[in-house]
């Protein structure tokens, strides 16, 4: 079975497609700049080299239809009709209360990615724009919506309700949501396979660590916590999201720093976290090069980072009575020893003991980073969300 995977942004498409039986990529690529001038499309046949081609994307129904006749092209394309692609699985950022999985997409699954427009107002209004185009344009094909949100839909109440007047939950669904979720349920599928474990059987902290992080308490296959909230904003200082702060700080700056009220979203959002604590960049080499180099600040936004997880790793396992595994995933998770090594010192008395060499030696890849005698293993996971999505759609449409 071949899946093309889709994830929509306000002015991008990415897609990738996906032989099942193996769950090989056959082919990827990106098309830029939709709806501006300039729009390109970069594709990617497996074992072959990138094409880089410039195009005319006015919409997301353009998109679909470069990246239909990229995926026919006689030289770099991998279908020779569109009836070989199976289905479509379309990552959704914010599915809100009522989508509690994958869906397989109807009038009424597109009405609740419509309801949550509110609630994910860069990414959803996109993602219904690409659903619609390739239903437009790949009619009969099944397509399937996959939620950064809906991992995290069996959290109990006493995680998710915030200590806000009841009402406004009633009312507007202010909750904690969470993100990310594709992600995270990836590694609690990943990580106790990769020790030979079943997921139902252990207690995991997820650490998706990149730009934007969040940690999930995932206790035997389900999401009992995480960080982010309403938002990707709360939780963990992130490269450039502040992170869990006092709600005063917001009329605070707003008074005192004058930094008028339209832009403080903006401002925690963009101009805070690493990059706002070390004025240095939101990018963690950066910073570990110039904390290397002997800069203050930037050793200190390290330092907070680090600190951080480890607190949220703590309350997690508080949370589920301990924790069997704590997995570290996406860009700084796979591939910064230095950061696993400042997030797992003084994790001991969880019963995680890190290897210090083989966390040195450890980038990118599936790897136990604990010692032999660590009963809370350590692992680094690489994550994979097209894949997940692409697997959640197989898993759909083969019903
Ligand atoms: P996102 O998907 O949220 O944009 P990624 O998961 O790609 O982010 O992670 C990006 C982050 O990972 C960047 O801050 C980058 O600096 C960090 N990163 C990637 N490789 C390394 C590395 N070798 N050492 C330290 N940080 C790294």
């Amino acid at each position: 079975m071949k899946i093309l995977v889709v994830n929509c942004g306000s002015s991008s498409l990415k897609y990738q497609v996906f032989e099942m039986t193996a769950k090989t990529v056959l082919a990827k690529g990106l098309v830029d700049r939709i709806g501006l001038t300039g729009s390109s499309l970069t594709h990617t046949r497996e074992g072959r080299d990138k094409t880089e081609i410039a195009c005319e994307a006015q919409n997301h129904g353009d998109a679909v239809q470069i990246v239909i006749d990229a995926l026919l092209h006689p030289d770099y394309g991998v279908v020779t009709s569109l009836r070989e692609i199976d289905a479509v699985g379309h990552r959704v950022l914010h599915g809100g209360q009522k989508a509690i999985g994958s869906m397989l997409i109807t009038a009424e699954v597109k009405e609740i990615i419509h309801e949550c427009f509110a609630l994910g107002p860069l990414h959803n209004p996109a993602n219904l724009a690409g659903i619609n185009a390739c239903e437009k344009l790949m009619p009969g094909t099944p397509q399937v919506a996959v939620f950064d949100t809906s991992f995290h839909q069996t959290m109990p109440p006493e995680a998710y309700i915030y200590g806000l007047p009841y009402e406004l939950y009633e009312k507007y669904g202010i909750r904690r949501y969470g993100f990310h979720g594709t992600s995270h349920k990836f590694i609690a599928l990943q990580a106790p396979a990769f020790l030979g474990r079943k997921a139902a059987e252990v207690k995991l902290i997820s650490c998706h660590l990149g730009n934007g992080s969040s940690l999930a308490a995932v206790r035997y296959g389900k999401c009992v916590d995480t960080s982010m909230g309403l938002t990707p904003l709360e939780g963990l200082v992130m490269g450039t999201r502040s992170g869990d702060l006092d709600p005063t700080i917001v009329s605070y700056i707003v008074e005192k720093a004058k930094i008028p009220e339209r832009k403080v979203n903006d401002y925690l959002n963009k101009e805070s976290g690493v990059l706002g604590i070390s004025g240095v960049s939101s990018d963690f080499r950066d910073l570990e090069k110039a904390a290397n180099d002997g800069n203050a600040r930037a050793q200190l936004a390290l330092d907070i980072f680090a600190y951080h997880v480890k607190k949220y790793i703590g309350s997690y396992a508080a949370a589920m009575g301990g924790a069997d595994i704590i997995a570290f995933t996406a860009g700084l998770g796979e591939n910064s020893p230095r950061m696993r090594r400042d997030v797992c010192r003084g994790l001991e008395f969880l019963g995680a003991r890190l290897d210090d060499g083989r966390n040195e030696a450890t980038r990118g890849k599936d790897a136990d980073i604990s010692t032999a005698d660590s009963t809370c293993k350590i692992l680094v996971i690489p994550t994979n969300e097209e894949l997940m999505i692409a697997m959640d759609t197989h898993e759909i449409v083969s019903r």
